[in-house]
């Protein structure tokens, strides 16, 4: 059998995006908050938002391929799932500290959703976040940081560190609750981390401008 590092390849335009949005964030530190804006606005794509949606729309078990394994684990309901359910904060710290802000599956660069609410929180309407995906942020949302279990919740997984890994959006919503061999999927541990791009040694998923977007948005820029 065939594995793959990741259900969907990545796109050229989420890397442009991103440069966009780090663009923007250093424009945003030095004071710049017009330019600021016009990056975050253009870094708003149609192109990422139509990856995303075919990466993590419907059909997604038919569309990857997924198979049916004979024994494999099975889907356990709510109640008899490991607990906790996700990761706490000393786990999500270390599978930050071990994965850093980057899919361990496809190597797209990922952003916390804590540090999005920020970035949005100062430039509203550039970054706007409605509850349907048309009114999402493109770039933010197929970047949204995840913390995927390799071996789902639903299927007995638990949340320690060596089940879960730093996913996109794309790739945690594409498989669902299948497991690696379901999906014909590497274990993420087991390869190298993808290096897909020019800015991954310098992307900390933003992290650096939290304190300035913070005192931010206690003000109001516009
Ligand atoms: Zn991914």
């Amino acid at each position: 059998m065939t594995l793959r590092r990741s259900l969907s390849t990545p796109i050229p335009e989420i890397f442009f995006a991103a440069e966009q949005i780090l663009q923007a964030l250093k424009k945003h530190d030095a004071g710049d908050v017009s330019d600021a804006d016009a990056l975050l606005r253009a870094a708003n794509n149609d192109i990422v938002r139509a990856y995303t949606e075919q990466a993590w729309g419907k059909g997604a078990t038919a569309r990857y391929g997924f198979l049916s394994i004979s024994k494999a684990p099975p889907h356990f309901p709510l109640s008899d799932r490991p607990r906790p359910r996700m990761p706490n904060a000393s786990t999500r710290a270390m599978v930050i500290a071990r994965d850093g802000y980057h899919c361990r599956f496809c190597g797209i660069p990922v952003i916390d959703p804590t540090l999005r609410r920020l970035v949005s929180s100062c430039y509203p309407s550039a970054v706007g976040w409605g509850s349907t995906n048309d009114s999402q942020h493109s770039a933010f949302q197929c970047m949204w940081l995840q913390f995927d279990h390799i071996l789902p919740n639903s299927r007995g997984g638990n949340s320690l560190l060596d089940n879960i890994v730093i996913a996109c959006a794309a790739c945690n919503f594409g498989r669902m609750e299948a497991t690696l061999e379901e999906a014909r999927l590497h274990h993420p541990l087991q390869v190298d981390p993808p290096i897909a791009w020019d800015y991954h040694a310098e992307w900390d998923g933003l992290e650096r401008f939290r304190g300035k977007l913070r005192s931010a948005s206690a003000s109001s820029l516009y």
